[in-house]
């Protein structure tokens, strides 16, 4: 079965300009920076100087139907909207859409990947005690910070990485490597 789904610029667009839809099934809207309709959730690198058009097409967000395919809903603009990858998978499949504007009435606002990604960084840090000392020790020491980021890199580089993002135990294992590797 081919995809009949409007692309996600198309998509947008259409929320764009459906003033009182928008109100109600997508909230975070704003046409010009891709964001999950339901959270808000976005990534600085999909819009990075490019085309609102460009910038949607690349943002990693799913289209999600309103009432399902598998319940006989169109796949026309006006019954999908754009979700990140966890709202998909949380969203009701039901055929009422009053039940999806209400789940997404109270949907969490989520911070955007980069914030994410610095807030597991600093819970793996929480992990790493040793890396705590090492960091004090290096600044006693004189070292740059520039210096411990490169050995965070090389371990970084060690490690598998699962759809472009290290894991926080993946992170914990990086602090404490080049813990050891900077403590005398
Ligand atoms: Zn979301």
């Amino acid at each position: 079965m081919s995809d009949q789904r409007p692309t996600k610029w198309t998509i947008a667009q259409h929320w764009d300009q459906d003033l009182t839809g928008r109100e109600v099934f997508a909230p975070h809207l704003d046409i010009g920076n891709p964001c999950c309709f339901a959270c808000g959730w976005f990534s600085e690198r999909w819009t990075d100087g490019r085309s609102s058009r460009k910038a949607w097409e690349r943002a990693t967000l799913e289209r999600a139907h309103i009432v399902p395919a598998g319940l006989d809903g169109p796949n026309a603009a006006s019954n999908i909207i754009l979700l990140c990858a966890p709202c998909h998978r949380e969203s009701p499949d039901w055929d009422d859409p009053w039940e999806m504007a209400i789940w997404m009435s109270n949907r969490p606002e989520r911070a955007s990947k980069e914030m994410e990604n610095v807030e597991t960084w600093l819970r793996a840090v929480g992990d790493v005690p040793l890396f705590k000392v090492a960091l004090r020790e290096a600044a006693t020491a004189g070292a740059s910070a520039q210096g411990v980021v490169e050995v965070m890199r090389r371990y970084s580089r060690r490690a598998v990485v699962h759809a472009g993002e290290l894991s926080q135990g993946t992170m914990t294992a990086v602090l404490r490597a080049t813990a050891r590797e900077l403590l005398p």
